[in-house]
């Protein structure tokens, strides 16, 4: 049962053909939000969500885009807003690692990380700037990391990239919250999805031995905290990171 009122909104959300930007798009269409369902590679994966919105009874449209490739972004952004006049709710998902020592990390590792989970988050909020600007109102929503927060041997890429997005966050909050737009970072601890099934089962009991709450998050503890966060009732909260990661960070 939807908790949050999204009727009437339009909702972007990077990444959403896998993991938690998948169900942040079921739980944003379950509360009554157009969905509009980016992926980059897994079509397939992406139609299958746009299907499961539609059988729930939601509205739902898959964009395929590569977030790191800045034309492309302008290009399907554009692409969107012709269709569908707005959109309300941006949600910056779409991530990836290349995990590595630093001391035999590539620069291609490095860049491409920044280039997907940083400069793409950037990418998205520049080409929807203006729309925000117009509607005087919405909700930026950036995924970053706990390792963003709290840095992770084996994951300086990531983290980095992480840690600027929480630094974008912060700045977009500052130069919107005059158009009465919120952003806020939501930043995950380790969540069962494929990018943890890469794991090791010794890296994962180490994971669950630093969690208080002695277990891993689900897809939708991030996604409740994506619809709270899109709602009229998250008006009054900009700028800041949430940490939904079982107390990992405190
Ligand atoms: P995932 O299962 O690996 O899914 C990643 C998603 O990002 C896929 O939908 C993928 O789309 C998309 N993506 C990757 N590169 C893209 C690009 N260049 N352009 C557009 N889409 C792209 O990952 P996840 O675990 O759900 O993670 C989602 C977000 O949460 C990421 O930002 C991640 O860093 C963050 N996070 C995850 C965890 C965790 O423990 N899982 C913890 C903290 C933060 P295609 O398959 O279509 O390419």
């Amino acid at each position: 049962m939807a908790i949050y009122n999204l009727e009437g909104k339009v909702a972007l959300v990077t990444g959403a053909s896998r993991g938690i930007g998948r169900q942040i798009a079921l739980t944003l269409a379950a509360s009554g939000a157009t969905v509009l369902v980016n992926y980059c590679g897994s079509e397939e994966k992406a139609k299958a969500v746009v299907e499961e919105i539609f059988a729930q009874g939601g509205n739902a449209e898959a964009f395929g885009f590569d977030v790191a490739d800045d034309s492309a972004t302008e290009q399907k952004v554009a692409d969107i807003l012709a269709k569908y006049g707005k959109v309300d709710i941006l949600v910056n998902n779409a991530g990836i690692t290349r995990d590595n020592l630093m001391i035999k990390m590539s620069e291609a590792d490095f860049d491409q990380v920044v280039s997907t989970n940083l400069k793409g988050t950037f990418h998205t909020i520049k080409h929807l700037y203006r729309n925000f600007m117009k509607l005087r109102g919405g909700r930026i929503i950036n995924i970053s990391s706990v390792s963003g927060v709290m840095g992770n041997a084996g994951q300086a890429n990531y983290s980095a990239s992480k840690a600027g997005v929480i630094g974008l966050t912060k700045s977009t909050a500052r130069e919107l919250a005059a158009r009465n737009v919120c952003v806020n970072a939501i930043a995950p601890g380790f969540v069962a999805s494929d990018m943890t099934d890469k794991m090791s089962e010794t890296a994962l009991d180490n994971a669950k031995n630093m969690i208080p709450l002695r277990r891993l998050g689900n897809p939708e503890d991030i996604a409740n905290m994506a619809a709270f966060l899109a709602s009229d009732e998250a008006g009054y909260i900009t700028g800041q990171v949430f940490c939904v990661d079982g107390g990992m960070q405190m």
